[in-house]
Protein backbone atom coordinates (compact mmCIF):
# COMPACT_ATOMS: atom_id res chain seq x y z
CA UNK A 1 0.00 0.00 0.00
CA UNK A 2 1.55 3.33 -1.04
CA UNK A 3 2.52 5.57 2.55
CA UNK A 4 -0.13 8.16 3.11
CA UNK A 5 2.23 12.13 2.77
CA UNK A 6 2.66 12.36 6.92
CA UNK A 7 4.42 8.82 6.82
CA UNK A 8 6.71 10.13 3.54
CA UNK A 9 7.34 13.18 5.81
CA UNK A 10 8.56 11.36 8.67
CA UNK A 11 10.29 9.09 6.58
CA UNK A 12 12.23 11.96 4.82
CA UNK A 13 13.04 13.22 8.44
CA UNK A 14 14.34 10.42 9.61
CA UNK A 15 16.66 9.70 6.71
CA UNK A 16 17.82 13.39 6.82
CA UNK A 17 17.98 12.92 10.35
CA UNK A 18 20.14 9.59 10.08
CA UNK A 19 22.64 11.69 7.12
CA UNK A 20 23.08 14.48 9.35
CA UNK A 21 24.33 12.54 12.05
CA UNK A 22 26.72 10.15 10.23
CA UNK A 23 27.93 12.69 8.54
CA UNK A 24 28.42 15.21 11.72
CA UNK A 25 29.07 18.86 10.74
CA UNK A 26 29.72 17.71 7.50
CA UNK A 27 28.54 19.08 4.07
CA UNK A 28 26.07 16.51 4.67
CA UNK A 29 22.48 17.97 3.09
CA UNK A 30 21.74 21.28 2.37
CA UNK A 31 19.68 22.56 5.29
CA UNK A 32 17.59 24.23 2.99
CA UNK A 33 16.74 21.73 0.55
CA UNK A 34 15.82 19.21 4.20
CA UNK A 35 13.31 22.74 4.98
CA UNK A 36 12.18 22.35 1.27
CA UNK A 37 11.56 18.81 1.17
CA UNK A 38 10.00 18.64 4.69
CA UNK A 39 7.14 21.62 3.73
CA UNK A 40 6.77 20.08 0.76
CA UNK A 41 5.91 16.57 2.34
CA UNK A 42 3.87 17.83 5.40
CA UNK A 43 0.48 17.39 5.56
CA UNK A 44 -1.94 19.95 4.44
CA UNK A 45 -3.89 21.18 6.96
CA UNK A 46 -7.75 20.38 7.26
CA UNK A 47 -10.17 23.24 6.76
CA UNK A 48 -10.50 22.94 10.72
CA UNK A 49 -6.72 23.26 11.91
CA UNK A 50 -6.59 26.11 8.88
CA UNK A 51 -9.22 28.33 11.08
CA UNK A 52 -7.42 27.40 14.50
CA UNK A 53 -4.36 29.36 13.10
CA UNK A 54 -5.92 31.67 11.96
CA UNK A 55 -7.86 32.55 14.81
CA UNK A 56 -5.60 31.18 18.02
CA UNK A 57 -4.31 34.05 18.89
CA UNK A 58 -7.38 36.13 19.09
CA UNK A 59 -7.36 39.35 21.41
CA UNK A 60 -10.66 41.00 20.13
CA UNK A 61 -12.18 40.45 23.47
CA UNK A 62 -10.17 41.35 27.12
CA UNK A 63 -10.97 37.36 28.03
CA UNK A 64 -7.82 37.02 25.71
CA UNK A 65 -5.61 38.90 27.77
CA UNK A 66 -6.74 36.59 31.09
CA UNK A 67 -6.66 33.57 29.48
CA UNK A 68 -3.56 30.68 29.64
CA UNK A 69 -4.56 28.66 26.57
CA UNK A 70 -7.00 30.10 23.84
CA UNK A 71 -9.57 26.37 23.91
CA UNK A 72 -10.75 25.68 20.48
CA UNK A 73 -12.36 22.36 20.29
CA UNK A 74 -11.51 18.52 20.63
CA UNK A 75 -12.38 15.69 18.75
CA UNK A 76 -13.52 14.20 15.38
CA UNK A 77 -13.40 16.79 12.37
CA UNK A 78 -16.11 14.58 10.66
CA UNK A 79 -17.94 14.03 13.64
CA UNK A 80 -21.85 13.58 13.05
CA UNK A 81 -22.79 15.11 16.38
CA UNK A 82 -21.51 18.00 18.16
CA UNK A 83 -21.69 19.41 21.66
CA UNK A 84 -21.54 22.45 22.60
CA UNK A 85 -20.68 23.67 26.04
CA UNK A 86 -20.38 27.47 27.28
CA UNK A 87 -17.05 28.12 27.91
CA UNK A 88 -13.52 27.01 29.53
CA UNK A 89 -13.31 26.49 33.24
CA UNK A 90 -9.63 26.14 35.26
CA UNK A 91 -8.66 22.89 34.14
CA UNK A 92 -9.36 23.83 30.27
CA UNK A 93 -7.52 26.93 30.48
CA UNK A 94 -4.55 25.19 32.22
CA UNK A 95 -4.92 22.08 29.46
CA UNK A 96 -6.37 24.09 26.14
CA UNK A 97 -9.03 21.28 25.53
CA UNK A 98 -12.70 21.52 26.35
CA UNK A 99 -14.61 19.34 28.76
CA UNK A 100 -11.49 17.72 30.39
CA UNK A 101 -12.21 18.69 34.44
CA UNK A 102 -14.91 16.82 36.74
CA UNK A 103 -17.52 18.42 34.78
CA UNK A 104 -15.29 16.62 31.02
CA UNK A 105 -15.05 13.50 33.02
CA UNK A 106 -18.56 13.09 33.75
CA UNK A 107 -19.39 14.31 30.30
CA UNK A 108 -17.08 11.42 29.17
CA UNK A 109 -18.81 8.90 31.45
CA UNK A 110 -22.18 10.27 30.38
CA UNK A 111 -21.57 9.69 26.56
CA UNK A 112 -20.10 6.31 27.45
CA UNK A 113 -22.99 5.28 28.95
CA UNK A 114 -25.23 6.42 25.73
CA UNK A 115 -22.53 3.87 23.55
CA UNK A 116 -20.70 7.18 21.94
CA UNK A 117 -16.87 8.28 22.34
CA UNK A 118 -15.65 11.39 23.10
CA UNK A 119 -13.22 10.89 20.08
CA UNK A 120 -16.24 10.53 17.79
CA UNK A 121 -17.98 13.04 18.30
CA UNK A 122 -16.86 16.84 18.24
CA UNK A 123 -16.88 19.55 21.51
CA UNK A 124 -16.65 23.12 21.62
CA UNK A 125 -18.04 25.84 23.61
CA UNK A 126 -19.41 29.16 22.38
CA UNK A 127 -16.44 30.96 24.22
CA UNK A 128 -12.48 30.03 23.83
CA UNK A 129 -11.49 31.88 26.75
CA UNK A 130 -12.31 31.23 29.92
CA UNK A 131 -14.30 33.79 31.79
CA UNK A 132 -12.68 34.72 35.64
CA UNK A 133 -13.72 33.33 38.31
CA UNK A 134 -15.89 31.01 35.74
CA UNK A 135 -18.67 33.35 35.65
CA UNK A 136 -21.50 33.29 32.93
CA UNK A 137 -20.12 35.35 29.14
CA UNK A 138 -20.84 38.41 29.19
CA UNK A 139 -22.94 39.54 26.20
CA UNK A 140 -20.13 41.54 24.23
CA UNK A 141 -17.83 38.39 24.68
CA UNK A 142 -20.82 36.20 23.20
CA UNK A 143 -20.94 38.76 20.48
CA UNK A 144 -17.11 39.03 19.55
CA UNK A 145 -16.30 34.89 19.72
CA UNK A 146 -20.09 33.29 18.61
CA UNK A 147 -18.47 33.47 15.02
CA UNK A 148 -16.01 31.22 15.49
CA UNK A 149 -18.31 28.78 16.80
CA UNK A 150 -20.55 29.20 14.03
CA UNK A 151 -17.60 28.81 11.59
CA UNK A 152 -16.82 24.97 12.91
CA UNK A 153 -20.13 24.23 12.61
CA UNK A 154 -20.21 25.52 9.20
CA UNK A 155 -16.71 23.30 8.96
CA UNK A 156 -17.87 20.49 10.58
CA UNK A 157 -21.31 20.45 9.29
CA UNK A 158 -22.45 18.14 12.28
CA UNK A 159 -25.86 15.89 11.78
CA UNK A 160 -26.77 16.85 15.19
CA UNK A 161 -26.08 19.73 17.65
CA UNK A 162 -26.34 18.91 21.62
CA UNK A 163 -26.17 22.27 23.67
CA UNK A 164 -24.85 21.56 27.31
CA UNK A 165 -26.48 23.90 29.52
CA UNK A 166 -28.25 27.20 28.67
CA UNK A 167 -26.26 29.63 27.58
CA UNK A 168 -24.58 27.25 24.81
CA UNK A 169 -28.32 26.98 23.52
CA UNK A 170 -29.55 30.68 24.24
CA UNK A 171 -26.24 32.25 22.21
CA UNK A 172 -26.92 29.81 19.13
CA UNK A 173 -30.06 30.35 18.90
CA UNK A 174 -30.20 33.85 19.92
CA UNK A 175 -32.56 33.78 22.68
CA UNK A 176 -33.69 34.70 26.26
CA UNK A 177 -35.59 31.39 26.16
CA UNK A 178 -35.03 29.35 30.01
CA UNK A 179 -33.90 25.96 29.81
CA UNK A 180 -36.39 24.27 30.86
CA UNK A 181 -38.68 25.41 27.84
CA UNK A 182 -35.23 24.85 25.52
CA UNK A 183 -35.24 21.32 26.70
CA UNK A 184 -37.56 19.13 25.08
CA UNK A 185 -38.03 19.78 22.09
CA UNK A 186 -36.10 19.05 18.59
CA UNK A 187 -34.67 22.99 17.82
CA UNK A 188 -32.97 24.20 14.88
CA UNK A 189 -29.89 26.06 14.25
CA UNK A 190 -29.32 26.83 10.27
CA UNK A 191 -31.30 23.05 9.41
CA UNK A 192 -29.03 21.08 11.99
CA UNK A 193 -31.38 19.65 14.48
CA UNK A 194 -30.35 20.56 17.88
CA UNK A 195 -31.17 19.19 21.35
CA UNK A 196 -30.47 20.98 24.69
CA UNK A 197 -29.66 19.27 28.01
CA UNK A 198 -27.99 20.22 31.62
CA UNK A 199 -24.43 21.06 31.21
CA UNK A 200 -22.26 18.63 32.94
CA UNK A 201 -21.31 21.05 35.86
CA UNK A 202 -24.99 21.72 36.51
CA UNK A 203 -25.55 17.75 36.69
CA UNK A 204 -22.04 17.27 39.58
CA UNK A 205 -24.07 20.52 41.10
CA UNK A 206 -27.20 18.66 41.32
CA UNK A 207 -26.51 14.87 41.33
CA UNK A 208 -30.63 14.40 40.47
CA UNK A 209 -30.40 15.76 37.28
CA UNK A 210 -28.23 12.82 35.97
CA UNK A 211 -30.73 10.48 34.86
CA UNK A 212 -32.50 13.35 32.89
CA UNK A 213 -29.72 13.93 31.27
CA UNK A 214 -28.51 10.51 30.41
CA UNK A 215 -32.44 10.38 28.81
CA UNK A 216 -31.11 13.48 26.98
CA UNK A 217 -28.36 12.01 25.17
CA UNK A 218 -30.00 8.49 24.77
CA UNK A 219 -32.78 11.07 23.04
CA UNK A 220 -29.88 12.73 21.01
CA UNK A 221 -28.72 9.32 19.58
CA UNK A 222 -32.05 7.88 18.71
CA UNK A 223 -32.52 11.13 17.21
CA UNK A 224 -29.12 10.95 15.30
CA UNK A 225 -30.08 7.19 14.20
CA UNK A 226 -33.28 8.90 12.84
CA UNK A 227 -31.59 11.42 10.78
CA UNK A 228 -29.19 8.73 9.46
CA UNK A 229 -32.02 6.28 8.42
CA UNK A 230 -34.18 9.42 6.64
CA UNK A 231 -31.52 10.25 4.75
CA UNK A 232 -30.54 6.85 3.15
CA UNK A 233 -34.31 6.45 2.25
CA UNK A 234 -34.45 9.73 0.93
CA UNK A 235 -37.73 10.98 3.57
CA UNK A 236 -37.81 14.53 4.78
CA UNK A 237 -35.72 15.53 7.57
CA UNK A 238 -36.48 15.06 11.32
CA UNK A 239 -39.52 17.38 12.64
CA UNK A 240 -38.03 20.34 14.46
CA UNK A 241 -39.63 23.07 16.56
CA UNK A 242 -39.35 26.75 15.75
CA UNK A 243 -39.66 28.68 19.84
CA UNK A 244 -42.00 31.08 20.06
CA UNK A 245 -39.09 34.05 20.73
CA UNK A 246 -37.39 33.18 17.54
CA UNK A 247 -40.70 32.71 15.87
CA UNK A 248 -41.32 36.85 16.92
CA UNK A 249 -38.21 37.55 16.31
CA UNK A 250 -37.55 36.13 12.55
CA UNK A 251 -40.51 38.58 11.81
CA UNK A 252 -37.95 41.27 13.33
CA UNK A 253 -36.01 42.95 10.20
CA UNK A 254 -31.95 43.75 10.71
CA UNK A 255 -32.08 42.70 14.37
CA UNK A 256 -28.93 40.46 14.13
CA UNK A 257 -32.03 37.73 15.11
CA UNK A 258 -31.89 34.09 13.43
CA UNK A 259 -32.91 35.38 10.22
CA UNK A 260 -30.00 37.92 10.48
CA UNK A 261 -27.84 34.60 11.07
CA UNK A 262 -29.09 32.87 8.24
CA UNK A 263 -28.57 35.43 6.15
CA UNK A 264 -25.01 35.30 6.71
CA UNK A 265 -24.24 31.64 7.53
CA UNK A 266 -24.67 29.58 4.35
CA UNK A 267 -25.38 26.33 6.41
CA UNK A 268 -28.52 25.66 5.19
CA UNK A 269 -28.00 25.82 1.67
S1 LIG B 1 -13.13 34.80 24.17
FE1 LIG B 1 -13.25 34.61 21.96
S2 LIG B 1 -13.38 36.72 21.20
FE2 LIG B 1 -12.60 36.79 23.32
S3 LIG B 1 -10.36 36.79 23.06
FE3 LIG B 1 -11.03 34.68 23.38
S4 LIG B 1 -11.26 33.87 21.29
FE4 LIG B 1 -11.23 36.08 21.13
Amino acid sequence: MRASRPADAREVARILALELEIQGDGPALDRDLLQQILRAHAPKPSPLQEFYLQIRDCQKCPLGRTRTHFVFGVGNEKAEIMFVGEAPGADEDLQGEPFVGRAGQLLNRMLAEVGLRREEVYIANVLKCRPPGNRDPLAEEVAQCLPYLRRQIEIIRPKLLVCLGRIAAQALLDVLTPLNRLRGPVLEFHGIPMLVTYHPAAVLRTPSLYDAAISDLRRAVELHRQILEREAAGMPAVQTEVLPEQERRRKTKGDGSVQAMQETLPLDE
